[in-house]
C-alpha cells in the first residue's frame, strides 16, 4: 500500500505562507513545495525547524510571489542546503541568488518546450505552466510509490498567460488552488464583471485606477482592458513599465496571439509611463499602478488626490489589513471586483473532475477542507 506523509507548514487554512513538506524514500528525507511568508504577520515564516530544513533535499518553488517564495533566504540561513527547483523567470523576478539550483526549461524561447519532466535522485517531477504569472509552474512529484500534485496558484483560463492545462493526471495527494473559495463563477464571468463596472465609470466621465502587483495580473488586465475599451487611454506607471520589461524578456510564458497583438501597444504605453507625484498633463481613462497595497507613500497620496478629482479605484486582489487600500474600501471610495488569477470553487471542482486525485487539499483560503475520492 502506498502512503504519503505530508507536513503542512503553511498556506492551508490561511491565505499566504504556502509551504508543504513531504517525506519520501530514504528515512527522514523530504522535499518541500514552496516556502512563502505571511506578510501581515509579525513572524511571517512557516514554522519549520533547523532539523527539518537540514533534511530537505529539494525545494520546488511554484512562482515568485512572496507568499510562495519569501522565506527562501531565511530557510537557507537556518539549515536548508539542498537544491532549489524553479523556472529561470521565478528566480529572476523573485531576485533569488543561490548556487544549488535546478532551473526548469532552460530554453524558454523554444515554443515547443511546453512543460516537461525531470529526474532528481529518487524523485521524478513533471511540471507545466500554471497560467497565474510569468514563471509560474505546477508540479506532479513522484517518489518510489506515491504521486503528489501541487497546482501552485493556478488559472487555466487566462487571457494572456500560457497554461499547460492539468487533465487526466492521477495522484494520491493533490494540493490545489482554491483561493476564491466563495466564488462560484468561471473566469470569463469575473472578467465581465470588471469590464461592466469600468464601462459604467467611463460613461459617467470618471477615470479608473487599478492598483496591481508588480509581477502578476497587471499584464493580463492591461490586455483585457485594451481589448474591451479600444478607444480608451490606458496608461501605466513607471514601476509597471519596468516590471513589464523584465517579464516580457521570455515569451514562453505568454499566449502567442495575445502577446503578438499586445507587444507594440504595450511598448508604446510603457514608453509614456507616468510617475505618480510628478505633474501628469496627458490624463488617462484607465491607469494601472504597480503597487497593489499602495505601500509607497507617493502612490497612496496620488490615488487619494485622484479620488478627490473623481476617479474610481478598482481593487482586484487580496486586501492587506490596515493598508491604504483597505481604508479606501471602508470609505466606499474604492470598489472591489475579483480578478480570476486564482481558481474559484467552480474552477477547483472542474479540476477535480478532470483528473484522478484521491485526497485533495484545497489551499490558499481560510477553510481547512479535505476532499477524499473513492
Ligand atoms: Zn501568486
Ligand atoms: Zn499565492
Amino acid at each position: 500500500m502506498s502512503t504519503v506523509k505530508l507536513r503542512i507548514k503553511g498556506g492551508y487554512g490561511e491565505h499566504g505562507r504556502s509551504c508543504f513538506l513531504v517525506e519520501y524514500g530514504r528515512e527522514g528525507h523530504c522535499y518541500m513545495v514552496d516556502c512563502g511568508i505571511m506578510d501581515t504577520d509579525p513572524y511571517p515564516y512557516p514554522s519549520v525547524t533547523r532539523e527539518e530544513l537540514e533534511k530537505v533535499d529539494y525545494i520546488f518553488m511554484t512562482h515568485c510571489h512572496k507568499d510562495h517564495s519569501g522565506a527562501f533566504s531565511y530557510f537557507v540561513e537556518n539549515g536548508f542546503s539542498g537544491i532549489l527547483v524553479a523556472s529561470a523567470m521565478t528566480l529572476c523576478l523573485g531576485k533569488i541568488q543561490y548556487q544549488r539550483t535546478h532551473i526548469l526549461c532552460e530554453s524558454p524561447f523554444d515554443p515547443v518546450c511546453g512543460g516537461g519532466d525531470i529526474e532528481l535522485g529518487e524523485l521524478r517531477a513533471e511540471y507545466g505552466r500554471s497560467g497565474h504569472c510569468p514563471g509560474g509552474l505546477w508540479f506532479k512529484i513522484t517518489d518510489e510509490t506515491v504521486r503528489a500534485f501541487f497546482s501552485g496558484d493556478y488559472q487555466e483560463d487566462s487571457l494572456f498567460y500560457a497554461c499547460d492545462a492539468v487533465k487526466n493526471q492521477e495522484a494520491e495527494l493533490a494540493v490545489i488552488d482554491c483561493a476564491h473559495n466563495h466564488i462560484n463563477s468561471p473566469a470569463r464571468e469575473l472578467r465581465e464583471n470588471i469590464t461592466v463596472r469600468v464601462s459604467r465609470s467611463l460613461a459617467e466621465g470618471r477615470s479608473v485606477i487599478f492598483p496591481v502587483p508588480q509581477y502578476g495580473r497587471g499584464l493580463e488586465l492591461f490586455y483585457m482592458l485594451k481589448q474591451a475599451f479600444p478607444q480608451a487611454a490606458v496608461c501605466v506607471d513607471r514601476g509597471f513599465a519596468d516590471c513589464a520589461g523584465e517579464m516580457l524578456k521570455e515569451t514562453w510564458w505568454y499566449r502567442e496571439g495575445p502577446l503578438r497583438a499586445m507587444q507594440h501597444v504595450l511598448a508604446d504605453t510603457c514608453a509614456k509611463a507616468i510617475i505618480p507625484g510628478q505633474k501628469d498633463e496627458r490624463g488617462y481613462d484607465i491607469l494601472l499602478l504597480a503597487d497593489t497595497h499602495l505601500k509607497k507613500k507617493e502612490n497612496a497620496i496620488y490615488v487619494r488626490e485622484a479620488v478627490l478629482r473623481g476617479s474610481d479605484i478598482m481593487v482586484t486582489g487580496r486586501v492587506k489589513c490596515k493598508s491604504p487600500v483597505e481604508q479606501l474600501l471602508e470609505e466606499g471610495t474604492a470598489f472591489r471586483c475579483h480578478f480570476p488569477h486564482h481558481q474559484s470553487r467552480t474552477d477547483m471542482e472542474k479540476m477535480i473532475n478532470e483528473n484522478r486525485f484521491h485526497t485533495i487539499l484545497p489551499f490558499h483560503n481560510n477553510e481547512r477542507d479535505i476532499i477524499v475520492r473513492a
